[in-house]
C-alpha cells in the first residue's frame, strides 16, 4: 500500500487502513475524514455527527500542521504526496466535493485518472486525449 504525506510538513497521513485529514465545512464545523488508501476507492468515513451532504465542498487540512491542502489553481481539488511500496514519489489530487469521484496521480509528466467524474478536471491536467483508466 502507498504511504501518503503532507506536502508541507511531510507527516504521514495514513494510519492503519485510512488516510486521515482534518476537515472544515463552509459553516465552520470541523471534523476528521478518513479516506481509503487505495487510489480509485472512494469510500470515506467520518463521525456520524459530522455530516457532509452530497455535493458539499470541504477544506482538507493536514491533521499534523493544519496546512490547507487545496491544490494550486484547481480549487476543487486537494493535493498530497504519495510514496509507493517501491519508493516512487508522486502527487495525488482528489476532489474536495462529497460524492465527486475524481482522483489523479501525477508522477513527472505521467498522469493517471480515476473515477467516474474525473472528466471534470481534465483541462487542469491537459488530458484532452487520455481516456478513463478505472
Ligand atoms: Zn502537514
Amino acid at each position: 500500500m502507498n504511504d501518503y504525506k503532507c506536502p508541507q510538513c511531510k507527516a504521514y497521513l495514513n494510519v492503519s487502513n485510512n488516510v486521515i485529514f482534518a476537515a472544515e465545512k463552509d459553516d465552520g464545523t470541523k471534523g476528521l475524514i478518513l479516506l481509503h488508501p487505495e487510489i480509485g476507492n472512494f469510500e470515506s468515513d467520518q463521525h456520524e455527527k459530522f455530516v457532509i451532504g452530497e455535493g458539499e465542498k470541504v477544506e482538507f487540512k493536514c491533521p499534523a500542521c493544519n496546512a490547507n491542502l487545496k491544490a494550486p489553481k484547481a480549487r476543487n481539488l486537494a493535493k498530497i504526496e504519495a510514496v509507493s511500496e517501491d519508493n516512487k514519489v508522486f502527487e495525488v489530487y482528489f476532489s474536495r466535493i462529497k460524492g465527486e469521484k475524481s482522483t489523479y496521480t501525477l508522477e513527472g509528466e505521467s498522469v493517471e485518472i480515476y473515477g467516474e467524474h474525473s472528466e471534470n478536471y481534465k483541462d487542469y491536467f491537459e488530458l484532452g486525449n487520455i481516456g478513463l483508466m478505472k
